[in-house]
Parts: C-alpha cells; sequence; structure tokens
C-alpha cells in the first residue's frame, strides 16, 4: 500500500461500519465490521477499551456498533481466525440515529441483516456506498422509508432481489387494489388464485409496486418523496422484506421485534 513500510506489507487499509461488538477480557472487543473493499471481517480490537495514557484510549476510542471508521488491520489467515484491528478513526458516530430510538432500533436491524446475508470478506462496495449515507440519514424524516430501502438493498447485493410486479406462476402484473400472496421461499409475488407455498404473506398489491419502485438510499436521498408514506403500507413492506431476508438466510432475526418499535401502530417517531 502506498505510503507504508514494505515490512508492514500485510496491513490493509479500508473503511468500514462496525456491525458488532463483543467485549473480550477486560481490556479488548471483538468487532465484526462491514469494510467496504474487504466486506464482512472479524478483528479482535487489542485494548481498545485500555487507557493507553490517562484520558487517552489504545485505539481514541472503543468501538461502537453502527459507528463508522476508517481502519488499519492485518487480515485474517484463515477462515475461521481473526484479523488484528490496529487503528480506527472515527468518522461518522451516527448522531441523529443515535437520538431516536425507532432510528437506532432500525440501526440494529440493518447490522444483523447484513450479517446474516453476506459472506465473509467478499467486497460489497456498491451496497457499502448506499448503506453510509443511509445509515448517517435514519433519525431524519425519511427514517421508515430509508430502512425500507437499505433493507432492499441488502437483498440485491446478497443476489436475492425479491420479484414484486408479475405473478412468478402467470407472470400477470400486479395491480394496486388487489390482494396479492408474498413467497418468501420463492423470492417473489403469486396472485392468490395461482399455487402458493404454505408460508405466503397476504398484502395489497400496490404495497409490492411501491416497494418495487422505492428508490435505493443514494437516489431516495437525492430526491425525498414529500408526501408521508402510508403507515400500514410501509409495515406491510417491512414485513415482507424481513421474511425475504429470514428465508433467504434460513434464520431469524433477533432483532426484528424492533420493527414495532419503527413501524407499529403507536406513533413513536
Ligand atoms: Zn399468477
Amino acid at each position: 500500500m502506498n505510503g507504508y513500510n514494505p515490512l508492514m506489507a500485510n496491513y490493509a487499509k479500508d473503511e468500514a461500519i462496525c456491525l458488532r461488538v463483543i467485549n473480550f477480557s477486560e481490556t479488548s472487543q471483538v468487532v465484526t465490521l462491514f469494510a467496504r473493499q474487504a466486506g464482512l471481517l472479524a478483528l479482535l480490537a487489542k485494548g481498545s477499551r485500555k487507557m493507553a495514557k490517562a484520558g487517552a484510549f489504545t485505539l481514541g476510542a472503543p468501538i461502537d456498533q453502527l459507528a463508522r471508521g476508517e481502519v488499519v488491520y492485518i487480515p485474517p489467515r484463515g477462515i475461521a481466525e481473526l484479523g488484528t484491528l490496529t487503528a480506527w478513526d472515527l468518522m461518522d458516530y451516527q448522531p441523529a440515529m443515535r437520538k431516536s430510538l425507532p432510528a437506532f432500533y432500525s440501526g440494529q436491524i440493518i447490522c444483523e441483516m447484513i450479517m446474516a446475508l453476506l459472506s465473509g470478506q467478499e467486497p460489497h462496495t456498491q451496497l457499502y456506498d448506499e448503506l453510509a449515507p443511509g445509515l448517517a440519514a435514519l433519525g431524519g424524516s425519511q427514517t421508515q422509508r430509508l430502512f425500507l430501502s437499505i433493507a432492499k438493498s441488502i437483498l440485491i447485493a446478497a443476489g436475492y432481489q425479491p420479484q414484486l410486479e408479475n405473478c412468478l406462476v402467470c407472470q400477470t402484473p400486479v395491480r394496486p387494489g388487489g390482494p396479492v400472496n408474498f413467497c418468501p421461499q420463492r423470492g417473489g409475488v403469486c396472485c392468490i388464485n395461482c399455487p402458493a407455498e404454505a408460508k405466503t404473506i397476504r398484502v395489497d398489491g400496490g404495497v409490492l409496486l411501491a416497494l418495487a419502485r422505492l428508490p435505493l438510499p443514494n437516489a431516495l436521498l437525492a430526491a425525498p418523496p414529500s408526501k408521508p408514506a402510508d403507515a400500514p403500507a410501509m409495515r406491510a413492506a417491512a414485513t415482507v422484506l424481513i421474511a425475504a431476508i429470514e428465508t433467504a438466510s434460513d434464520r431469524g432475526l433477533k432483532a426484528r421485534w424492533a420493527v414495532d418499535a419503527l413501524f407499529g401502530k403507536t406513533k413513536v417517531l
């Protein structure tokens, strides 16, 4: 790497969002990062909770979930190994998200979705470039739409873009104002007269069409819709995306309860 001593050639530099933090020993952390170039990385942050001298932490500060920073690390040697984080320069602590509980919860579900669907050390730069501005804007006026847009971006990055505009069986176009079945196993929509699986979610066709047209975070933030979205429709869209992610990853999301905080009937925003 440019500017690096060749003796330090095994060091890598990247930008990353912290998805999970586990305290390890009295002074360290094990962090799971979503790095722009390296993808998912599990690193030991040695001494990250230790004061190197009075008032100064070894890595600047302990690392928090959802924070974004520049990292220098020694990559893991094997699949089950941890790499070593040697530097963390905080770029964005996501202050807007941390001021709103629903936004913070949605950030937590997003972390879990990424860890559930992406596998280690594969670059997903497009997703990273949608995610970084998307997370930074959670807590603002588009929080619910952004959450849906980020969840959709994660599915697309993982190769599970849901098919929402035509019935997967008979190709009939979905129309607003009529019920359809979303089939998580098939990753798309079926009209109610076509054979469906046992586990389907019945929604209005308009919800799926709106979800299909929902822009990814950068485009959404560049031209935010001025109309507030229909709350039950957004909740239905969230249910569809979460079912798609849980089915594709074959695991339940622990933080899915947080959807109630974000989309619940009680007004929480
Ligand atoms: Zn059909």
